[in-house]
């Protein structure tokens, strides 16, 4: 065996890798279910990166105007840019509703109307009947909606008795024979001892991949680990391409403004003081969806009408909403730009700049959380004791562009049925584990031992940020074959130098350039696979938008990509269908059509 590690065993019915909104909603309705149910990760649960999400959680609860959760689904298909699949929408936008209201129950402090209902705000691309009015429709704890559900979904897994390994790293998973997940590898920060969990089903819940960018709002704990985890154990990732550019990025300091702020109100401007958004969305205006907004963003800076001396940025306005309804509605937002902009929302504009805020792509599934790889002629098939949700897993209900307030929902609705499907799987099983391989730790510990003797010269932060300029600048809002080739030979040259890669600590405890180190190696292969995939779809479609191929091609492209990586960072790419079909008769296929706002 690698190393001479202390090994320390465990064993449940299910393991939750992750402790975010996804992992805690799984994690809390496991235990309620009376699964034996550990929740694994890495930094304390109310720290997750979903403590940060602020506009608000989608549900067509129709509390502030009339409401139907198939205009919901209707507005994510078109929002998905025809990408996302429809069962999976079906089933997101319908138990939208009694999910959101078994959260309220749960005790989440949603703001309220005058009559004591859930307060709802408009949010980009959510209308209704079918695109004709504007929806009132995302859920909303002032703009701290994510720390509200956060908290309450900790409080109600303690209350359910799971378990928690808190500072924990997972390595990697278990794989048997067969293919089938068997449990997990995780380093204890604080002592450096090995856990070994043993399950029936791993979930993956690790979050996303925004830190692959050098302009982010995503915590410096987004580094795709689930994903690094899944392509190291020969399984693919899926739609990797598609990251999502928020519109209100905080110039400079990449903070993100809720789209919360133009629901309640705001508008954009350029130099010339025009509400630029009403050419390019003439209906949606300031509302339309992210990646539409972001572009024309851009498309004004780079025509010179920019703010700012180097006319490089837009401006964010929200004075005219007056000082009552900020402090109400939008109190950490007044915050956040008084400190990171320097400026008084009630009397000046917010300078912002697009940046990279989400993930669409990450580890495929079915709607019942179950990870699905391609496998014999079937595009759908299940990989055995292995589930994935949140933004670490492709669903996929955002296909090619996320609609604002869908990702929290996406969290709860899917980490609910994680916990519905993973209680049939183990009833399934029964209450015996088969015996895992003889070499079960093998792989994760060789891992870690050749990343904790790393002596080679190049430092690990030197490694990332080479990686996340490249990714900036060439797989940006705007792609060509030609910048898009560029970066896939940078960033196959930046993941080749990481074979020099240097640790300078050996110790296991409380080693942060270790774990840093792991972090990159899933980074690296996030970065891989999304510039990969993005140079080999030759058409524009919501987040993916080409300048050679401007138009969206739905004979070759509407498909799924899915991206395998060996060791030497290798890819091979496969497609699989769209799916397009429903699964009950109470909503139709919406059929592809042009997406205007
Ligand atoms: P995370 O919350 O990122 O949690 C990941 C978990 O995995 C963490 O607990 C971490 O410790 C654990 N983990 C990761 N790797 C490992 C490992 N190797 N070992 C052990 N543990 C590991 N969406 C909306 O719908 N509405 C909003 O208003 C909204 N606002 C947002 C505002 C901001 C600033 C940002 C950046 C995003 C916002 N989003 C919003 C998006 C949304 O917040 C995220 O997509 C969502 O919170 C992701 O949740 P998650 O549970 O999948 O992952």
């Amino acid at each position: 065996m690698a190393g001479d590690y202390e090994i320390i065993d465990h064993t449940y019915d299910v393991v939750v890798v992750g402790a975010g909104g996804a992992g805690l909603r799984a994690t809390f309705g496991m235990a309620e279910k009376g699964l034996n149910t550990a929740c694994v990760t890495k930094v304390f649960p109310t720290r997750s990166h979903t403590v940060a999400a602020q506009g608000g959680v989608s549900a067509a609860l129709g509390n502030m105007g009339e409401d139907d959760w198939r205009w919901h689904a209707y507005d994510t298909i078109k929002g998905s840019d025809w990408l996302g699949d429809q069962d999976a929408i079906e089933y997101m936008c319908r138990e939208a509703i009694p999910s959101i209201v078994e959260l309220e129950h749960y005790g989440v402090p949603f703001s309220r109307t005058e009559e004591g209902r859930i307060y709802q705000r408009p949010f980009g691309g959510m209308t209704t009947h079918f695109g004709e009015g504007r929806a009132q429709r995302t859920c909303a704890a002032a703009d701290r909606t994510g720390h509200a559900i956060l908290h309450t979904l900790y409080q109600q897994s303690l209350k359910h008795q799971a378990e928690f390994y808190i500072e924990f790293f997972a390595i990697d998973l278990i794989m048997d024979e067969d293919g089938a997940c068997r449990g997990v590898i995780a380093l204890e920060l604080a002592t450096g001892k090995i856990h070994r969990f043993r399950a029936h089903v791993v979930v993956l819940a690790t979050g996303g991949y925004g830190r692959t960018y050098f302009s982010c709002t995503s915590a410096h704990t987004c580094t795709g680990d689930g994903a690094g985890m899944v392509l190291r154990a020969g399984l693919p990732v899926q739609d990797m391409e598609f990251i999502q550019f928020h519109p209100t990025g905080i110039y400079g300091a990449g903070c993100l403004i809720t789209e919360g702020v133009r629901g309640e109100g705001g508008y954009l401007t350029n130099s010339d003081g025009e509400r630029f958004m009403e050419r390019y969305a003439p209906n949606a205006k300031d509302l339309a969806s992210r990646d539409v907004v972001s572009r024309s963003m851009t498309v004004e800076i780079r025509e010179g009408r920019g703010v700012g001396p180097e006319q490089d940025h837009i401006h964010l306005h929200l004075e005219h909403l007056g000082p009552e309804v900020i402090n109400e509605r939008l109190p950490g937002i007044a915050e956040t730009a008084r400190i990171f902009a320097g400026v008084d929302v009630t009397k000046e504009p917010i300078p912002v700049l697009p940046t990279v805020h989400y993930n669409m792509g990450g580890i495929p599934t079915n709607y019942r959380g179950e990870v699905v790889a391609p496998r014999d002629g079937d595009p759908d098939a299940v990989v055995p004791g292995l589930m994935a949700i949140g933004e670490a897993g492709c669903v996929s209900v955002h296909g090619a562009n996320r609609l604002g307030s869908n990702s929290l929902l996406d969290l709860v609705v899917f980490g609910r049925s994680a916990a519905i499907r993973a209680a049939e799987l183990v009833d399934e099983a029964g209450a015996n584990h088969r015996p895992l391989p003889a070499d079960s730790a093998e792989p994760a510990l060789a891992r870690l031992d050749r990343l904790r003797n790393a002596n080679g010269s190049e430092p690990t932060a030197r490694i990332r940020d080479r990686m996340q300029r490249t990714m900036q600048n060439y797989a940006a809002v705007f792609r060509t074959g030609e910048t898009l080739e560029e970066g896939c030979k940078r960033i196959e040259e930046i993941y080749a130098s990481f074979e020099n890669v240097s640790v300078s600590d050996r110790s296991l405890i409380w080693n942060t350039d270790l774990v840093e180190t792991m972090e990159l190696e899933n980074l690296l292969a996030n970065a891989v696979t999304s510039v990969q995939s993005a140079r080999n779809r030759t058409e524009s479609r919501g987040a993916h938008a080409r300048e050679d191929h401007s138009e969206r091609d739905d004979e070759n492209w509407m498909k799924h990509t899915v991206t395998w990586m060996d060791r030497s960072g290798n890819v091979t790419i496969d497609y699989r269908p769209v799916h397009m079909n429903t699964l009950t008769d109470e909503m139709e296929v919406i059929p592809p059509k042009k997406r205007v706002y």
